[in-house]
Order: structure tokens, then sequence, then C-alpha cells
């Protein structure tokens, strides 16, 4: 029976991967780690009865340790608890489901310790992809994309050698169709609009400004090794092409399903066999029409600017990635307007003096650096 720890059990891809895996049925869950909602992972570790719990916020160990008391459950915390929790050795598989650079050094330590990953956390691979992909090589783990882009292409690569472009699908998130004029006021509510997938508030955020098609463009050159030049964008509001790979005599392949998480979450713990999908059959002939369009690169600039971050490379896209993730913090919290997210990304980017080949100490610090000239 294979084991696995989730990272980040309480968020939108953490409880859905417990959703698969009470439906696989054959799946160990040895470790379990939060950011903070205690209740929801004290009600996960009775359920799963894992070896380990972990939760980040060193202000709830002591509560979680009392809630957990009667139980014979290892309670850890702090990113020390999580990178355990990551590392245990009973765990053959790490899913990595935290939001943001927090999930990077579990991973790291992950791969170190020579397990497989179900990589939903796209943060890791934009920020150090370069460390992060030839440690899993030279570790021997496998890299199974969570990303429901990267896990349609990872379905469509049927050879190496002949691939012209991944074709990578955006939803367009909730403001598809609007100008820049129209998105000066819209409020977090709208932003959190999003038409066809309920996710976590920051990746929510990031498919509004198109961001999350930035970061994603980045996590596919890293996975897949191909060139920027060759990753292409087009924006399909049904999400039923999850992406594409056109290969060298222009024939297309595409990979489709219902817009489900779970379905690719699923894909990746039962790698490399195949089980009953848990999510609903495709049927295309209630859905009609698939639409395809070009990005409007001009009201939404994020798209060019993580390509040029990521073209840039060494600590280009940790910059990309912190100033974002502090500036949609800081549209949540309501300091600042919508338009101003990739405002402050592009400043912070334009101030920012490329480090070649940061190392992972390297990549924390401009991260923390970053946040700190953001106020964050
Ligand atoms: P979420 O906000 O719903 O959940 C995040 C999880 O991480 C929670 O369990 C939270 O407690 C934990 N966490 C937050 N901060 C932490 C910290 N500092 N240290 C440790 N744990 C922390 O996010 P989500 O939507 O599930 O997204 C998780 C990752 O998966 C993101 O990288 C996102 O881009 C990616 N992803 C999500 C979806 C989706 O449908 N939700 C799809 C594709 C990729
Ligand atoms: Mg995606």
């Amino acid at each position: 029976m294979k084991s696995i720890a989730i990272l980040g059990s309480t968020g939108s891809i953490g409880t859905q991967t417990l959703e698969a895996v009470d439906f696989l049925n054959d799946i160990k869950v040895s470790a379990l780690t939060a950011g903070g909602n205690i209740e929801l992972l004290e009600r996960q570790a009775r359920k799963y009865k894992p070896s380990v719990v972990a939760v980040a916020d060193l202000s709830k160990a002591a509560d979680l340790k009392l809630r957990l008391a009667d139980t014979d459950i290892e309670v850890v915390s702090g990113q020390e608890g999580i990178c355990y929790a990551a590392t245990l050795d009973e765990v053959d598989m790490v899913v990595a489901a935290i939001v943001g650079i927090a999930g990077l050094s579990p991973v790291y330590d992950a791969i170190c310790a020579g397990k497989d990953i179900a990589l939903a956390n796209k943060e890791t691979l934009v920020t150090a992809g370069d460390i992060i992909m030839p440690l899993a090589r030279e570790k021997g783990v496998g890299m199974l994309p969570v990303d429901s882009e990267h896990h349609a292409i990872f379905q469509c690569i049927t050879e190496k050698k002949n691939i012209k472009n991944l074709i990578i699908t955006a939803s367009g998130g909730s403001f598809f169709g609007k100008t820049p004029q129209e998105l000066e006021n819209v409020t977090v509510e709208d932003a959190l609009n999003h038409p066809n997938w309920s996710m976590g508030r920051k990746i929510t955020i990031d498919s509004a400004t198109l961001m999350n098609k930035a970061l994603e463009v980045i996590e596919a050159h890293h996975l897949f090794n191909v060139d920027y030049d060759r990753i292409k964008v087009v924006v399909h509001r049904e999400s039923i092409v999850h992406s594409m790979v056109e290969y060298t005599d222009n024939s297309v392949l595409a990979q489709m399903a219902t817009p489900d998480m779970r379905l690719p979450i699923q894909a990746a713990l039962t790698y490399p066999e195949m089980a009953e999908g848990i999510a609903k059959p495709l049927d295309l002939s209630k859905i009609c029409t698939l639409s395809f369009y070009e990005p409007d690169r001009k009201t939404f600039p994020a798209l060019d600017l993580g390509l040029y971050a990521g073209k840039t490379g060494g600590s280009m896209p940790v910059v990309f990635n912190a100033a974002n993730e502090a500036a949609v913090q800081m549209f949540l919290d309501g300091k600042i307007r919508f338009m101003e997210i990739v405002q402050l990304v592009e400043k912070a980017m334009e101030k920012h003096t490329v480090i070649p080949n940061p190392t992972i100490k390297e990549i924390s610090e401009i991260d923390k650096k970053i946040r700190g000239d953001l106020n964050c």
C-alpha cells in the first residue's frame, strides 16, 4: 500500500486529495500538515490516523497537542515540523499542496529523502526549478504534475523528440473580456468569483490577473524542459481542454476532462497505474462548443511579465513570485486595488539586479527582502 504525506491538507488541493484517498481506498495517509487551521487538521487526523501531523503556525502547536493528546499521533510544528512530516521514513509520496514559496523547502527536503512528489505547489518550480528538477533526476524521484494543465501535457507527451510547442489553456479567470477601465474598481469578491474552478484565494486572484498562467508557463518550462518561445497560451473559457502538445508534423494532442482537480490528483496518486475515475465522465454533446481566444496581453500584462521573468532566469522569477505573493495578500487585505498587483510586481522586478543561479538560501533571502520592501 502506498503511503503519502499531504502538505497543506486543509486547503483546496489538500481536501480534494483526501477525497481521492477515500475513493481509491488503498492509500495510507502517514502525515498531514496545515498552516493554521487546527480544527480541520484535528478532524482529518482523527479520521485518517496518520503517524504525524504538523502545523506551521507555532502559536497553535500547544493547542493542537492538547486536542490530540488522547491519540498516539506525533504532533510537530513550524517549518521544521512540516519538513519532518515530508521526510518520514514510511512515506513514499509527498503531495505538495502548500500555497506559495512556503512549499519550497519541504519539497526540497522530500526530494533529498527520495520521496516521489505529486506537485500542486507551482511556486516551488517557479522559484527554484533550476535546482529542484536536476535534484529530482539525481535522486530518481518522480515529479508528477497535479496542476491540471501540466497533468494534461504530461498525458499528451507520447514521445519527447518531436515536440514543437506546448499549448497551455487558460480559463481567463473572473475578468475575461473586461477593459482596464472596468478593472479599476473591481472588489476582492469580484476577483474571487472564478467561473469554472473553486480554489484557494491566492490562486483565484492569480487567475484573475493571469499571473497564474505566467507561473504555469515557468512551471512547464522546468517540468518539461521546453524553451519559453515554444510555450504558448490560449484562452479557453470552458476549461474542458486542459492543455495540448503540438508535434513537428503539426498534429496536436489535447487532454480533455470535466474541470475537477481530483482527476489529476488521483492520476498522480495512482501513477503509473490508472484507476477508475472519481471525476464525472465528459459528455461533449452537453457542452456543445469549445472556444479558444488569444489572451488579452494589454489588459493582463502579468502574462508577458512572467515570460520576461522566466526568460531572464536566475533570481528574477523569485522576485516575480515574491512580489506577487505579497501584492495578492495586500489586495485581499483591502490595502491596494486590483490593477496595482501587477504594477507592484513590475516595480519590484525593475529594481532588482539579477543573481544568476541562486541557492535555496539566497532564494529565501531574496523572497524575504522583496516582501519586506513591499511592507508585507
Ligand atoms: P489553499 O489556500 O486552499 O491551501 C493551502 C494550504 O497550505 C492550506 O492547507 C494551508 O493551511 C497551507 N499553508 C498556507 N500557508 C502555509 C505556510 N506558510 N506553511 C505551511 N502551510 C501553509 O491553496 P490551494 O488552492 O489548495 O493551492 C495550493 C497549491 O496548489 C498552490 O501552489 C496552487 O497554485 C496550486 N494549485 C491549486 C489548484 C486548485 O484548484 N486549488 C490548482 C492547481 C494548482
Ligand atoms: Mg492550473
